[in-house]
C-alpha cells in the first residue's frame, strides 16, 4: 500500500474517532477494532532524500537495520571522500523515482549513482539480497541517523579519524 494511502486511512480513522464512531454506543465495534487502530495510529518513521540534481528521489519507511561508516578504499573512491557512511534498509522500505546508473565494482556488487549529476547513491551486494546501503548524505536529514560502528577500519586513511568509541571492525 502506498504510504500516502496509509496516511489517509489513518486520517479517516482519526476523523471517524473524533466524530464519535467509536463512542460508548458502539463498545463492541471499538473493542474489535482497537488493536488494529493502535497499529494504524503508531507513528511510522519516514525519511526522504535525493541526488544533487533532484532527478533521483526516494522515500524510506521505518528504521534502518544499521548505520555504519565504511573506510574501505572502494567506497572512499566512489564517494571521493576520506570516509563514507551507509544507512542499511530493506528494499521493501523504499520507493524510488528517477534513474539510477549501476557500476558493478566487483562480482555481485552494484554501486549506483545518479545518471545525470553523478551523485553516489547506494551499494548493493548479492551476499545480502533484498537489502540496500544508501549513502547517508543522500538523505534530506542525514542527522536523523546515528552511526553505530566503523567497518573496514583497517583500510582507513592514517590521518583521518573520528573521535568516538564506536566498534571498529
Ligand atoms: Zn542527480
Ligand atoms: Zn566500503
Amino acid at each position: 500500500m502506498p504510504v500516502s494511502d496509509c496516511i489517509s486511512i489513518k486520517q479517516m480513522f482519526r476523523n471517524c474517532e473524533l466524530a464519535g464512531c467509536f463512542n460508548s454506543k458502539s463498545p463492541f465495534v471499538f473493542t474489535i477494532l482497537s488493536p488494529f487502530l493502535s497499529v494504524l495510529f503508531a507513528e511510522t518513521k519516514m525519511a526522504s532524500g535525493h541526488c544533487l540534481c533532484g532527478q533521483f528521489k526516494f522515500e524510506a519507511e521505518g528504521d534502518p537495520r544499521w548505520v555504519a561508516y565504511c573506510h574501505c578504499a572502494s567506497c572512499r573512491r566512489h564517494t571521493a571522500s576520506p570516509v563514507s557512511c551507509f544507512v542499511n534498509l530493506n528494499l521493501t522500505q523504499l520507493r524510488f523515482s528517477g534513474e539510477r546508473s549501476i557500476y558493478a565494482s566487483s562480482p555481485g556488487v552494484r554501486r549506483s549513482f545518479c545518471a545525470t549529476c553523478g551523485t553516489p547513491l547506494a551499494y548493493e551486494t548479492a551476499e545480502r539480497p533484498g537489502e540496500i546501503d544508501l549513502y547517508i548524505n543522500v538523505f534530506d536529514h542525514p542527522e536523523a541517523f546515528i552511526p553505530q560502528k566503523h567497518v573496514f577500519y583497517a583500510e582507513h586513511i592514517a590521518w583521518f579519524d573520528v573521535q568516538d568509541d564506536l566498534p571498529r571492525e
